[in-house]
């Protein structure tokens, strides 16, 4: 080693921190020793000295001494006196050792990330001046201490990428007039009066108490940005709409409004995010518009609106309260008791999701709690201003409703009143005032015998009417969906009986039984329309010969009683046209292309006549029926939309509740028999054709000519068109037949391709041959009077020439008599 002993001190610094007085003497007193030998002596000094302890108090100090100060040694001479033996350093010597690796300055190594988050920090101040900061200076005493700074700003950041702003307050602020302001003034006065003045507290008399509330800066509201970036356009028009219309911004003395778009728009995204928003803003500054929300509902959606809370707002925003009758009866008071009681910090659970019954039976222990947010789905059951339900609700504590309705509302004055004075109690005045300002103008000037002046007044009133009623009323058609979804073509397939269909259906309409039940003797009209529409779908679902006594002359000669057959359970599709076609169809789609099918029926034994249909030809299947719980459905529904699934067919109950089912994964579906609620098919068909949907969609309405169907079928496409109210259930109808309409229901027209065309009395079909001559002038999805009509008529008929290759095939069998075309865009 040839460094010179100057260098030991970089060297051994260590060494030398331990005995700095000896290697000192070291150095003055034996400057010719040799580098080599230095270890010796000092290792023999070390030898002499008493031991210390590296832990002790005086050597913990000197490792603490910045490393720096070492380098103030004095080396003076030490260079001239080693000269002859070794060569001069080189600058460039002296700066390789001085960089050496030891002799840097202490490198940082990051730290571990826990213990740094966890230590305290200064800020560094800007202007920091001596006078105003100490870092040192104790933090002042309780209670003398300032309040923090607040500052105004608003919860998402109005100028980012996705942000939407339902408030500016640069905008939309009106100043508060005078009266607003006056009584809370003359209120606070007062209040301070009543105050014994020996009560100040410190802060007060210092003149440090903190203002409250006064000023609070008004903010922007600005939607939650992951819900900013999911939002259409026209949501993000709907929920600028409820918002402006909840917080008192259309009119100052009204607070709720009506949301009827059509399904499929999205109504239950558009009010989460109204609801989100009220929940964590404000105008003013940090806080929150309403502190609870009650979400009402048929009980069968109570879980459906849960899960949609966690689809759009994650798994940690939100914990609902939903009521869906698991827990027992004194639980649930409890529960709700406590979910009135709570308030501020306490409501953890801030939205209460429950059915209508459920929040009758409850309203008295949820009267005195305030409810910022009252939201109320499918609200066409509050049209009935008498009704339970609505004394119920309307007795709540609620500051802000909304009625949420897919169906249009009914062309009813009493029901636009029933409605809109729910959302907006009072708005329209008394349910008097009503009928004489508006209700009996408007009824007098339609009267056949009318004069010219109550005509001219009926309709002032009703523009009038329009006018205040129409600014808290929100609709839009399916039809603003087209521009994000692929092409829909909706068919009504007209399908003949099968011979032995037939048959069946002749030998049941003119039965003693149908006879007697149409002189209006018979009691079960409904019991016979149900076996109608069965053997509408296949005779299978009937129980014969037990249920058509007398059908044993027209058995087939291959016909085995449900009984007798054992393990052999192949489905005879021929016994049913709307089967055979079904099969044509799923041999096609399984042959030519990988799209995937929905079946719906309303009979769960005509699912279980697919289901056997499937066996027998291999093809892989699904079933959702009632009686599935909610996730068993979810992962069922998964299953199938995943492309990769070998499942191609999707059986599905039209009772089972399809609401926010979402079938994407498939693009065909056929309804194979019609309901008497539009609504209900309406719904049905929504599963495909909706958001997510990559593919052109192919739905298929089976009709079988001729029969019961036809007739239920118009009678739902004359309500659509008339756009009246809905029945809520399908029972109601059949309830309700006079002896006219029952004898109309049970006639047969075998010789016909669609009754339903020639109750049109359709211009634009040639009566020689039926087919269309011109096309009408605009395709209206509610009146299949607009749409494409075919007969079936050979392959060089309009029906060779359609678009969908199913129906294509269909020219060279007589199964199909004609189809009615909708071609959404
Ligand atoms: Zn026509």
């Amino acid at each position: 080693m040839s460094a010179p002993p100057s260098l030991r001190n970089f060297a051994f610094p260590f060494e030398q921190m331990l005995r700095p007085k000896t290697l000192a003497a070291g150095e003055q007193g034996t400057p010719a020793a040799k580098p080599r030998l230095l270890g010796t002596p000092a290792s023999a000094d070390r030898l002499h000295k008493p031991f210390r302890c590296p832990g002790s108090a005086t050597s913990t100090r000197t490792t603490e001494k910045p490393a720096r100060k070492r380098r103030k040694v004095n080396y003076a001479g030490a260079d001239g006196e080693n000269e002859e033996g070794d060569e001069p350093y080189s600058n460039d010597d002296r700066l390789a050792l001085a960089t050496r690796d030891i002799n840097r300055f202490p490198v940082f190594k990051p730290k571990d990330k826990d213990t740094a988050f966890k230590t305290k920090f200064i800020v560094p101040l800007k202007n920091k001046d001596v006078g105003g900061y100490n870092a040192f200076r104790p933090a002042p005493l309780l209670g003398m201490r300032q309040g923090r700074v607040f500052v105004a700003r608003p919860l998402h950041d109005p100028s980012g990428e996705f942000a939407i702003v339902l408030y500016d307050p640069t905008v939309d602020d009106k100043p508060i007039t005078k009266e607003a302001v006056e009584p809370k003034l003359s209120q606070e006065e007062k209040k301070s009066m009543d105050e014994p003045l020996v009560h100040k507290s410190l802060a007060e008399i210092l003149g440090l108490k903190k203002k409250v509330d006064d000023d609070r800066p008004r903010v922007p509201v600005v939607i939650d940005p992951r819900l900013a970036k999911v939002l259409r356009p026209h949501q993000v028009e709907g929920v600028k709409f409820l918002y402006r219309a909840v917080t008192g911004m259309i009119e100052p003395n009204a607070n709720g409004c009506i949301m009827a778009d059509e399904m499929g728009l999205g109504k239950t995204l558009q009010c989460i995010t109204l609801m989100w928003t009220l929940l964590k803003q404000a105008p003013d500054a940090g806080k929150s518009t309403i502190q609870k929300c009650v979400i009402a509902c048929p009980s069968s959606l109570v879980r459906n609106w849960a899960n949609e809370l966690v689809k759009w707002l994650g798994p940690d925003a939100i914990t609902p309260f939903a009521i869906d009758g698991k827990a027992s009866k004194e639980e649930l008071i409890q529960q709700i008791k406590q979910w009135s009681i709570a308030s501020g910090r306490s409501v953890v659970r801030p939205v209460l999701i429950v059915s209508y019954e459920t929040l009758r039976i409850n309203a008295e222990e949820l009267a005195q709690t305030p409810i910022g947010l009252l939201l109320c789905d499918e609200g066409h059951r509050l049209k009935n201003g008498e009704s339970q339900t609505f004394t119920a609700l309307t007795g709540l504590n609620v500051q802000r409703r909304v009625i949420l309705s897919g169906t249009p509302i009914q062309n009813d004055l009493s029901e636009y009143f029933a409605l809109l004075n729910f959302a907006n109690p009072n708005y329209l005045g008394t349910r008097n005032d009503f009928r004489k300002q508006f209700e009996n103008p408007i009824l007098r000037g339609r009267d056949a015998d009318a004069t010219d002046l109550d005509r001219k007044k009926g309709d002032e009133r009703l523009a009038e009417l329009l006018n205040l009623v129409n600014k808290f009323i929100i609709r839009r058609t399916n039809d603003i969906l087209s521009k994000y979804l692929p092409v829909k073509y909706e068919h009504v397939v007209f399908c003949n009986l099968a011979p032995f269909q037939k048959d069946l259906y002749n030998h049941f309409i003119a039965s003693p039984e149908i006879r007697s039940l149409l002189r209006g003797k018979g009691s079960q009209p409904l019991k016979a329309i149900g076996m109608l529409k069965k053997l509408c779908n296949h005779p299978d679902l009937l129980d014969l010969p037990t249920d058509l006594p007398g059908c044993e002359d027209f058995l087939p000669e291959d016909f085995v009683p449900k009984d007798a057959r054992g393990r052999d359970r192949e489905v005879k599709v021929w016994y049913s046209g709307k089967m055979l076609v079904l099969d044509r169809m799923l041999a096609s789609i399984r042959e030519n292309t990988n799209d995937k099918i929905v079946l719906i029926s309303n009979y769960t034994q005509t699912l279980d006549v697919f289901a056997a249909l499937c066996r027998s030809r291999n093809y892989g299947c699904l079933r959702l029926d009632g009686t599935m719980n909610v996730s068993k459905r979810q992962k069922l529904v998964d299953k199938f939309n995943d492309p990769e699934g070998p499942e191609f067919v999707f059986l599905l109950s039209s009772k089972a509740g399809g609401c926010g089912l979402n079938l994407i994964g498939a693009n065909r579906l056929v309804l194979f028999d019609p309901d008497w609620n539009p609504a209900a098919d309406q719904q049905a068909l929504a599963r495909v054709w909706r958001d997510g949907q990559k593919k052109d969609c192919f739905v298929y309405r089976f009709i079988a000519t001729g029969t019961i169907e036809e007739k239920i079928f118009q009678r739902q496409s004359h309500k659509q068109s008339l756009s009246s109210c809905v029945v809520d259930a399908s029972e109601d109808v059949e309830r309700h037949f006079s002896l006219d309409s029952l004898r109309e229901l049970f006639q047969y027209r075998p010789d016909t391709t669609s009754d339903t065309h020639d109750t049109f009395k359709c211009k634009r079909c040639r009566k020689e041959d039926g087919r269309q001559v011109l096309k009408a002038p605009a395709m209206l999805y509610g009146d299949t009077n607009t749409w494409n009509h075919m007969v079936n008529d050979g392959e060089t008929g309009p029906l060779g020439k359609i678009q969908d290759l199913l129906l294509r095939q269909e020219v060279a069998e007589k199964e199909v008599s004609a189809v009615f075309q909708y071609i959404s865009h």
